[in-house]
């Protein structure tokens, strides 16, 4: 199978920017565990993707190396991080692609291309050998144009393995069950929609509701405050896994005056606009004055909404939600305001924070042209529940 590599994942003797002038001519010293094992599955790796700078963004906008178009329609984005992998998957450049999703970046760039992408379980494969955004939520995740490609390689990539603390053992058990209830949070959904996007997942519910799934309202009270935890929570993490790149031990080196002046002048050369202000946000989020104001609310905000799916998942087996409140924006279009960028996470970032398996697969069509994406969460280790629930979804 020909894969397309995401470029934050090291293959031993290939270069690895992460998207980023810092790591413009870094080479990546060992294989990271996911190449290991797909390589010994016999996939070769036929190209590196463009992402947003080490996976900063909902657009592809951030890369040093330029943006991602989108196969759809050329004047838009093609989402992010993990542009260049929906694209190349989508436009039939590989077979299958590998991203990574933080907050949302595998799950957002298949709903814009029109692919099939998964977040798996927080653990459920290992993060050795991926360039570090935030630790406590990134997962390595594929896309294809068919659920079936997805599932083949999730089933190569996932289990333990030990160099990665995080990662958990496989779960054996298939799911089998021939009803599933799917949950809709729907008070969280009217916040963010908007009206042709809110059509197109009312046409998926009712589709999986005449199919025989039995469609449930349900509440998840503080869901609505996910992103504005998330982007506390994941700048903090980036700010210190973004430390190690001074200019000494990795990558680029831009000279300065003295020790101190090395850095500032590699860092301040080194990386881009949006990488400076997630690390300025993190450091200022993490100081001694301001820790329990942000940090420690943020992250029982992030233990609260894993109550709350837990809670939920003893009602229904899964839950649906649009992948992205809209389809894909026009390239330039929110560059010029972080915030309008962040929205685009609404729908994928509660997952991340609770660390529980989403995907998106392809639900239509706008009128002219543009994909949608519809979300399914999962319970941990929920995967072979969403497969089964895509693969119906696909053929209905
Ligand atoms: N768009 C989100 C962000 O900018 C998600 C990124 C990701 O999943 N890597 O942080």
């Amino acid at each position: 199978m020909p894969i397309a590599v995401k470029d934050n994942i090291l293959i031993k003797g290939r270069r690895v920017s992460a998207g980023s002038k810092i790591l413009a001519n870094y080479t990546a010293v060992y294989d990271a565990t996911v190449i290991t094992k797909l390589r010994a599955a016999g996939a070769i790796f036929i190209g590196r993707t463009n992402m947003d700078e080490f996976a900063m963004g909902a657009s592809t906008e951030n890369s040093a190396f330029g943006p991602t178009k989108n196969p759809y329609d050329s004047e838009r984005v093609a989402g992010g991080s993990s542009g260049g992998s929906a694209a190349a998957a989508a436009a039939d450049l590989a077979l299958a692609a590998l991203g990574s999703d933080t907050g949302g970046s595998v799950r957002q760039p298949a709903a814009f291309c029109g692919v099939v992408g998964l977040k798996p379980t927080y653990g459920a494969v290992s993060r050795f050998g991926l360039v570090a955004l935030a630790s406590s939520f990134d997962q390595i995740g594929p896309l294809a144009r068919t659920v079936d490609d997805v599932e083949r390689i999730f089933e190569v990539i996932k289990g333990r393995d030990e160099n990665d603390s995080t990662s958990l053992p496989s779960k054996v058990s298939r799911s089998n069950l021939e009803k599933f209830k799917l949950g809709v949070p729907r008070r969280f959904l009217d916040q963010g929609l908007n009206s042709v996007a809110a059509d197109n997942f009312s046409a998926a519910v009712s589709s999986l509701a005449a199919a025989g799934y039995e469609i449930m309202d349900i509440d998840l009270p503080t869901v609505p405050y996910a992103l504005a935890a998330y982007y506390v929570i994941m700048p903090a993490e980036a700010s210190s896994n973004l430390a190690r790149y001074d200019g000494i031990r990795y990558g680029a080196y831009f000279p300065g005056q003295d020790l101190f002046d090395d850095y500032r002048t590699t860092r301040g050369n080194g990386f881009g606009l949006e990488v400076r202000r997630r690390v300025i946000l993190g450091t200022y989020a993490l100081s001694a004055g301001y820790y329990d104001a942000y940090y420690a609310k943020a992250f029982a905000v992030k233990q609260a909404i894993a109550s709350e799916f837990a809670a939920a998942f003893n009602q229904v087996d899964a839950i649906l939600t649009p992948t992205t409140p809209a389809p894909a924006f026009k390239l330039g279009e929110r560059l010029a305001d972080p915030v309008q960028m962040y929205l685009e996470d609404l729908f994928t970032v509660p997952a991340n924070l609770a660390g529980l398996p989403a995907i998106s697969i392809p639900s239509g069509r706008a009128a002219n042209g543009l994909p949608f994406g519809l979300q399914i969460i999962a319970p941990p280790g929920g995967e072979d529940q969403l497969f089964q629930i895509a693969k119906r979804y696909a053929n209905l």
